[in-house]
């Protein structure tokens, strides 16, 4: 599914024989159903690869590919070309999901150009993304972004207290100055990461930029910031997270 759109080579039409080497799901000459095609996402939508992307070009190329991809439509076709748009169909929908989304778009160029994360090269590249926005056991201390290891710290040592106050009931009780000072630090350290993480969202759009007008080695340089910026984001994200629950917020 995600082969080098560079490679790709002429196809012939099942039906009208005619060879293009464009990738798409309706031969240009006859306009039938083809096989899912090799490519990128971004080819699906007849785009070139782009972090700072057309939306609503993208969600009117979705709607008027869904259309024609409807089951409805094939109802008397062979049984390949019913097969052929359900398959092109799962295809549209993953690439839709993954390009509308400045994050996962983000994660798949990068995965296109070899500085993913290394684990999703291949397929199912939507059903990564689902796991590790939804993995918890992501949060560890020792993958704490350097200047931010201190306030770590400082925040695995409150929620610890609250953990443990919770456990005694003492929360619940509000018993007190103590637990407003550790509520209120907590919300304090909330704001601030949230404050980092719309700071790192200025600068993956920055880094889109570099990426989308850089020559190649410029381009080299944006991919590298991208996933340090990707990174860091996911794990503010999960601080803000953490610190949201043991709020019960
Ligand atoms: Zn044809």
């Amino acid at each position: 599914m995600l082969k080098d759109a560079d490679s790709a080579v002429p196809v012939a039409c099942w039906s009208c024989s005619v060879q293009h080497d464009e990738v798409t799901m309706f031969c240009p000459h006859c306009g039938k159903i083809q096989p899912p095609p090799g490519g990128d996402y971004f080819s699906v939508f007849g785009m070139e690869p782009r972090l700072n992307l057309d939306l609503a070009a993208l969600e009117g190329e979705f709607h008027r590919l869904s259309r024609r991809l409807h089951p409805d439509r094939f109802a008397r076709a062979t049984e390949c070309e019913r097969e052929w748009s359900l398959a092109d169909t799962a295809l549209l929908n993953d690439a839709y999901r993954t390009l509308k989304d400045g994050l996962r778009r983000t994660e798949y160029v990068l995965t296109l150009h070899g500085a993913g994360n290394g684990t999703h090269i291949g397929s199912g590249f939507e059903t990564q993304i689902a796991e590790e926005q939804n993995g918890k056991e992501r949060q560890n201390a020792s993958r704490a972004p350097a200047d931010l290891l201190e306030e770590v710290f400082d925040l695995n040592m409150q929620l610890e207290e609250m953990r443990l106050r919770r456990q005694s009931g003492n929360v619940d009780r509000q018993s007190g100055k103590v637990n407003r000072e550790l509520i209120e630090d907590l919300r304090a350290a909330k704001r601030k990461f949230e404050t980092l993480r719309e700071e790192v969202d200025r600068d993956l759009r920055g880094a889109w930029n570099d990426w989308d007008g850089g020559a190649a080695d410029t381009r080299r340089r944006a991919q590298t910031n991208l996933r340090t910026l990707l990174d860091r984001r996911r794990y503010l994200s999960n601080l803000v997270r953490d610190v949201s629950e043991a709020l019960g917020e």
